[in-house]
C-alpha cells in the first residue's frame, strides 16, 4: 500500500479551509481522513474514525485544548470539518481514573462536552482517542491487518510481524473499557507507533498529520508483506453441476425467499449481486460451509450483514424447481438459527433485548457469485461492498492460517448494542420501499411524472423507454436505473427485465405506459398503420406484462401490472381507431391477467387518462384543438366536468395508488377530471 501523502495538496487543503476559517489541525485531519476513506481496504462506509487535539475557541471566546473526531454519520471518504466534532478534552481525560462507566453515561457526557451542542454524536472510540497522548491518532479495519488478527494465534503472527514497533490490544467491545485497555497498554510502552487491536482493527498516531497516516501505511504495507509469504494454494473447489443457471433465473427465486409475509403483502428485499474471480474461488470452494460461517472479520459489519452469510447449493441449470426448494430450506434454517442465537444471548443478558428480523443480508451461491441485500438498493451494495471486502479478508486468512474471529456473545453484543443500531438511522420506511418499479415510456412526460412519484415514495425505478438518453434522463432525475427497451420486441423486453433483475434482484410492480396514436377513419385507414399500432399499444403492454409475470412467479410474492389504457379504451374518439382498438384489447388484457394470475397474487389494473399535456397531446395538438373548438387552451385543457385539467402528475398518483391497493385487481381508475362518455359501467 502507497502512502497518496502531497505536501501540495495538503497544502491546498489548509488554504481552502483557511478561508473558512478553519484552522491548519483540522484542515490536515480532514486531508488524512479523505486519504484513508478513499481506500475499501481500509475504511469501509463508516468503520474507521481519526481525530486531532487542537485549541479552539468557545463561544465566549476563551480558548482551550479540543478533540475534534470523526461523528457519527459521517464517512472518512469525503469529511467535512463540520464531520469532526469538538470535544473538550481535559473533562474526557479525567474519566479515565474512573473504574467504569455505562454507555448512556459516556454518550451524555461527551455531549455535555461539545463546543456546539448541534454536532452529530462523538464516535463510540473517542475515549480511545482522548486518552492517547499524541495530536493525530487514525484507526482502520484495514483488511490487512484483520487478515493476520482473525486468526487463532493472532496475537503471535502480529508480534512476529511488528515487533515492538505496536501494542497489542486484545478484543473488547468497543466504549469504555476497550479505551482504558488501549491506554494501558500504551503506557506499557510509549515508544510504540500504534496499536493493534486483535480481531478489530489498527491504530497509528503521531505528532502530525502525515506521520500518524504514513504510519498507518506502513503498518498495512508489513501485514501485506506478511501475506503473501508461505500461501497455500488457493481454496479447493466443490464440485459443481456442469451448466450453472443464469442470474436471471436465481436472483428472483433467491428475492423471493428472502421475503418476509406482511399482513396481504411482503417486506421484501433489494439484492445487489457480485461476481469476479475471488468471490467465485471463495463461493465455489469445497470447505466454505466452514470458513463463510465462521462469523465477521471486525464487529461492526455485523449490523449491516449480520454475522454470516446465507449459503444456498449451486443452481443447475434446467433444475430450478429443486434450486428453489433448496433456497427455501436453506432460509428456514438461517431464520431458525437466527432466533435460536437471539434467544440464547438475550437470555444471557436478562432478556432485554428485542429481536431484529432474521433474515440474511448476504448471499452466497456457488457457481454465481454473492448478493448483498438490503431494505434499498443503497442498503444492499452496503452488505455486497462489506461482503466483498470480508472474502479478500478470509480468503487472505486462510492463505496464511485459519480464519478465526470474536465468539458469538461478543458478536451478539456488538449487534444488539444501542450504539451500534443508533448507526443504522431510523425512521418509518416508506410506502414503496423494497419494492423495484420498471416504467415503460419512462422518457416521456407521463412516465417520467409515474417514475418520479414511485422514487419518492421508496420504491427502486428502472426507467424503461426506447430512447435511451431520454430513459438516463429522467433515472438520473429519480436516482434510478435507465433500460434501453422497445416495448414491441420480446427480445428486447426480455433483455431489458434481465437488466432489471442483475440490478435489484427482480420487480415487483410494472407501470406499461409506453404507447403512441395513429390516426385515420377506420373505413379506409391502411392496414399496416393498425398493425403499427397494435405493436405498440396492445402486444407492447403483453410483451411488458408477461416478461415481469416470468420474474413475480419466480419470486412468489405477488405484484402489481399497471397499464396506462387511456379512455380511447372505452370512448371512441372520431378518427382514432387506430389508436383505441388496440387500448380497448389491452383494458381486456388487463381483466385477462387478473383472472389467470390472481392466484399467483399478482393484481392487474388500469389507468384511464385524458387530455394531459405531456402526455401524447403535445403543445402543437393543443393548440390546434383549442383553435378548431373556438375556446382557450386554458379551457381546452379543462373541458371535463370538473372543469379542471389533469396534470401528468395526477396520472401518476393513480398509478401509485394502484400499486398500494393490494385487495383491488381488475380496476379502471379515470384520471380524467370528468368524462361521462369514458366512464366504466
Ligand atoms: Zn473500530
Amino acid at each position: 500500500m502507497k502512502s497518496l501523502w502531497s505536501h501540495d495538496d495538503a497544502a491546498a487543503m489548509i488554504a481552502r479551509y483557511a478561508a473558512q476559517g478553519v484552522n491548519e489541525d483540522i484542515a490536515l485531519r480532514v486531508y488524512t481522513s479523505r486519504l484513508l476513506g478513499g481506500d475499501a481496504r481500509l475504511v469501509l462506509h463508516g468503520g474507521g474514525n481519526t481525530s486531532v487535539k487542537t485549541r479552539l475557541a468557545d463561544f465566549l471566546g476563551d480558548e482551550g485544548e479540543v478533540l475534534c473526531v470523526k461523528g457519527s454519520g459521517w464517512d472518512l471518504g469525503d469529511i467535512e470539518p463540520a464531520g469532526l466534532p469538538a470535544v473538550r478534552l481535559a473533562p474526557l481525560r479525567r474519566l479515565r481514573d474512573r473504574e467504569s462507566l455505562s454507555d448512556e453515561d459516556m454518550v451524555n457526557f461527551q455531549r455535555a462536552n461539545l463546543l456546539d451542542t448541534t454536532s452529530p454524536n462523538p464516535s463510540v472510540e473517542t475515549l480511545l482517542h482522548a486518552f492517547l497522548p499524541h495530536k493525530f491518532v487514525d484507526h482502520t479495519h484495514s483488511t490487512a491487518i484483520l487478515s493476520l488478527t482473525d486468526q487463532p494465534d493472532g496475537e503471535a503472527v502480529c508480534a512476529d510481524v511488528f515487533g515492538a514497533r505496536m501494542g497489542s490490544v486484545p478484543y473488547i467491545m468497543p466504549g469504555f473499557d476497550l479505551a482504558r485497555k488501549s491506554a494501558e497498554a500504551f503506557a506499557r510502552d510509549e515508544s510504540v507507533e500504534g496499536l493493534i487491536l486483535h480481531k478489530h482493527g489498527i491504530f497509528t498516531f503521531g505528532a502530525t498529520a502525515q506521520e500518524s497516516y504514513e504510519r498507518m501505511i506502513e503498518m498495512v504495507s508489513l501485514a501485506e508483506a506478511r501475506l503473501q509469504q508461505g500461501r497455500k494454494t488457493g481454496f479447493a473447489a466443490a464440485r459443481l453441476p456442469r451448466e450453472i443457471a443464469p442470474l436471471s433465473d436465481v436472483a428472483p427465486i433467491l428475492r423471493g425467499a428472502c421475503s418476509m409475509a406482511d399482513g396481504d403483502d411482503y417486506k421484501r428485499m433489494v439484492l445487489d449481486f457480485r461476481t469476479g474471480d475471488a468471490i467465485r474461488t471463495y463461493v465455489d470452494g469445497a470447505d466454505a460451509s466452514r470458513y463463510s460461517q465462521t462469523g465477521v472479520v471486525t464487529p461492526d459489519h455485523n449490523i449491516r450483514t449480520k454475522n454470516v452469510p446465507l449459503l444456498v447449493p449451486a443452481p443447475a441449470a434446467g433444475r430450478l424447481d429443486d434450486f428453489k426448494v433448496a433456497v427455501k430450506d436453506a432460509v428456514d434454517a438461517y431464520v431458525a438459527d437466527y432466533h435460536a442465537y437471539f434467544a440464547r444471548n438475550n437470555a444471557r443478558l436478562g432478556d432485554v433485548k428485542t429481536e431484529l428480523d432474521p433474515l440474511p443480508r448476504v448471499a452466497l451461491v456457488p457457481g454465481l457469485g454473492l448478493f448483498g441485500m438490503g431494505k434499498s438498493a443503497g442498503e444492499a451494495a452496503v452488505a455486497a461492498d462489506i461482503a466483498e471486502n470480508t472474502v479478500a479478508t478470509i480468503t487472505d486468512a486462510e492463505a496464511i492460517g485459519t480464519f478465526d474471529c470474536i465468539p458469538e456473545d461478543d458478536m451478539f453484543d456488538i449487534e444488539y448494542w444501542s450504539l451500534e443500531q443508533a448507526k443504522l438511522g431510523k425512521g418509518a420506511e416508506k410506502p414503496m420501499a423494497r419494492q423495484v418499479v420498471a416504467v415503460t415510456g419512462g422518457g416521456g412526460g407521463i412516465g417520467a411524472a409515474i417514475a418520479a412519484a414511485f422514487a419518492r415514495d421508496g420504491a427502486e425505478v428502472a426507467v424503461l423507454d426506447v430512447d435511451l438518453d431520454a430513459a438516463k434522463a429522467v433515472a438520473d432525475r429519480v436516482g434510478g436505473m435507465a433500460v434501453a427497451c422497445d416495448v414491441t420486441s420480446a427480445e428486447s423486453v426480455k433483455a431489458a427485465f434481465v437488466a432489471i433483475v442483475a440490478r435489484f434482484g427482480g420487480v415487483d410492480v410494472v407501470a406499461s405506459n409506453a404507447g403512441a396514436a395513429w390516426q385515420g377513419r377506420i373505413g379506409d385507414v391502411d392496414d399496416a398503420v393498425l398493425r403499427k399500432s397494435f405493436e405498440l399499444n396492445f402486444f407492447g403492454h403483453q410483451n411488458v406484462a408477461q416478461a415481469a409475470v416470468h420474474v413475480m412467479r419466480a419470486q412468489e410474492t405477488g405484484g402489481a401490472l399497471l397499464f396506462n389504457t387511456s379512455k380511447q379504451a372505452v370512448n371512441p374518439g372520431q378518427d382514432f381507431g387506430p389508436y383505441g382498438l388496440p387500448k380497448a384489447a389491452t383494458l381486456f388484457l388487463v381483466r385477462q391477467y387478473a383472472v389467470d394470475h390472481g392466484a399467483d397474487g399478482i393484481r392487474a389494473n388500469a389507468v384511464n387518462a385524458d387530455r394531459i399535456r405531456s402526455g401524447l397531446l403535445d403543445d402543437g395538438m393543443i393548440a390546434a384543438r383549442s383553435r378548431a373548438r373556438g375556446v382557450s387552451e386554458a379551457d381546452y385543457m379543462a373541458g371535463n366536468l370538473l372543469q379542471r385539467e389533469v396534470t401528468a402528475q395526477d396520472v401518476a398518483e393513480a398509478f401509485l395508488y394502484l400499486a398500494k391497493a393490494n385487495k383491488t385487481t381488475a380496476a379502471v381508475v379515470t384520471v380524467d377530471g370528468g368524462n361521462i362518455a369514458a366512464a366504466l359501467r
